[in-house]
């Protein structure tokens, strides 16, 4: 690693990526490559001699920029955004630079020690109770993803049960969850061993406004209980991924505090807006749980990949999840924190850096006005919906995320003008719930193949929904509004044609 080539190569590749910012509203958002695009376009095998770095940043601009979909881009409503700023990629280059190992205190005490001042950091900027912050015995890790953190407290709460009542009754372990919750819990529980059978999702309906039913839950449990089973985890959401609902977390740990189960609260995307205080009441009750995460590459400004997860009594976590080996220790006397022992791997980047650079640049005031102007956003596109009657707001709006649709009003509306045109040939029209789906799922590709916006659906009790989130760094009103004059062009079209 020569010292003056990589200031050569990286101020080549900082000025292609400002290139690439300033110019991203001029790529199609999603990209527009077929399945095998780059088989037979570069070699099918690695080099034998060095390349120089212009040629590869050639390639980057012929074959991969096409082949992104541009997850920066202000034109990008889908998913749930995962945003980065200046500080989360210039976090990450020193963070890259530095490649410490991170896996035990001694393998750099900085990574270690800034984690846990930096979880402190925003554990009090949520609110968090003190017991989730390591000033107070509880404390927190950045994992990658919400999997992570699922998996590790997931055999926490397995193996501290199994220890209490046996290993031989593993396979009565219940895990609940509600209809909504994100697919890394099944996934995670199949991992942890737990069967498909012995996941409960609790059925959610429009009326609690897809949130978890507290009743539904108790019912659930009180059954599984007549069957003999051990009722171990529930995994309750702040924030789903199809709808924003919010499970109600006050009321699920009433429920649950006499079976002993524990409890994680997901708050993905909706973590962040905890930070502003008219949204903290969404974590109300979160003194009652076991762990909490938020992902603050969401919507935090962080770049992938940066989960935060607090724990009230870590020791649990760690009595799972340690990994020995004579070499992993230092000399030290002193009990510190090894974070190898709070994960699945042993190595680990120092992803506090970039977080504890985000919280610095931008300042915690920044951070809610940030969270804020997005909210405002998406309250003038759910406005503009409601104002066209062709169209539907489809739930509560929470946050930064409006769910709607073209209406079935609409649609019956359109059989009738299509039957008094008196044209022999029309038909009854169906404007039955799978009809009104496909046209709806047809307008959303139509949208989406104009490469000018790019928005993603979530199918809800049956109902087929856009789903319209604000959240990306470089987003503005006008962004906003011209995706809703997209939409609304679209819906003229559309609704011009036959069903
Ligand atoms: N949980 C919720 C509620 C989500 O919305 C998502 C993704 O959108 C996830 C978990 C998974 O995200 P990740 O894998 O980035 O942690």
């Amino acid at each position: 690693l020569d010292s003056d080539e990589f200031r050569r190569q990286g101020h080549m590749i900082v000025d292609f990526l400002s290139n690439y910012y300033r110019n991203i509203e001029d790529y199609p958002v999603r990209s527009e490559v077929e399945p095998n695009y780059l088989s037979g376009a570069l070699p099918g095998s690695a080099p034998n001699r060095p390349e120089s770095i212009e040629a590869i940043l050639e390639d980057i601009r012929k074959y991969v920029v096409p082949g992104l979909t541009h997850s920066q881009s202000p034109n990008l409503f889908g998913y749930y955004q995962a945003n980065t700023s200046t500080a989360g990629i210039l976090g990450d280059i020193i963070c890259s630079g530095f490649n410490v190992m991170g896996m035990s205190w001694v393998t750099s005490p900085a990574a270690t020690e800034l984690e846990n001042l930096v979880m402190d950091w925003l554990g009090e900027i949520l609110k968090l109770p003190k017991p989730f912050l390591f000033s107070s015995g509880g404390g927190g890790i950045i994992h990658g993803n919400t999997g992570e953190a699922l998996i590790c407290t997931l055999t926490a709460a397995r193996d501290k049960v199994l220890k209490e009542i046996g290993e031989e009754k593993f396979s009565q372990l219940v895990v609940y969850c509600s209809d909504q919750t994100h697919c890394s819990l099944e996934k995670v529980a199949h991992i942890v061993g737990i069967r498909a059978r012995n996941i409960r999702k609790i059925t959610t309906t429009k009326a609690t406004h897809y949130g978890m039913c507290p009743d539904a839950l108790r019912l659930a449990i009180a059954s599984d209980i007549r069957a003999g089973l051990v009722p171990l985890y529930l995994c309750a959401t702040v924030g789903t991924t199809p709808t924003c609902a919010v499970d109600p977390i006050e009321e699920l740990c009433k429920v649950v505090e006499e079976f002993g189960m524990w409890i994680h609260v997901d708050a993905a995307y909706a973590g962040a807006a905890c930070i502003c205080p008219e949204y903290r009441y969404l974590i109300d009750g979160i003194e009652s749980v076991n762990s909490f995460s938020f992902n603050a590459h969401k919507w935090f400004l962080s770049g992938l990949d940066c989960c935060c997860v607090w724990l009230k009594n870590p020791i649990v976590l760690t009595r799972s999840l340690s990994a020995d080996a004579s070499y992993l220790h230092g000399d030290t006397k002193e009990a510190v924190i090894n974070y190898k022992d709070w994960q699945v791997s042993l190595s680990r980047r120092f992803r506090a850096l970039r977080l504890w650079l985000v919280l610095r640049s931008h300042g915690v005031a920044n951070l809610r006005k940030y969270i804020q102007s997005h909210v405002r956003l998406a309250s003038i596109f759910e406005q503009l919906v409601a104002e066209d009657d062709r169209f539907e707001v489809f739930s509560k709006r929470r946050l930064a995320l409006v769910c709607f649709r073209i209406s079935p009003s609409a649609l019956y509306k359109k059989q009738g003008e299509t039957q008094r045109s008196g044209d022999d040939k029309a038909e009854a029209i169906s404007t039955d719930d799978d009809t009104v789906n496909k046209v709806n799922e047809a307008f959303l590709q139509r949208i989406n193949r104009t490469g000018r916006v790019f928005i993603t659906h979530a199918v809800v009790e049956g109902t087929y929904v856009m789903r319209f989130a604000v959240g990306a760094t470089l987003m503005e009103e006008r962004h906003v509004r011209m995706a809703w004059k997209l939409v609304q062009h679209q819906a003229d079209v559309i609704l011009s044609e036959p069903i």
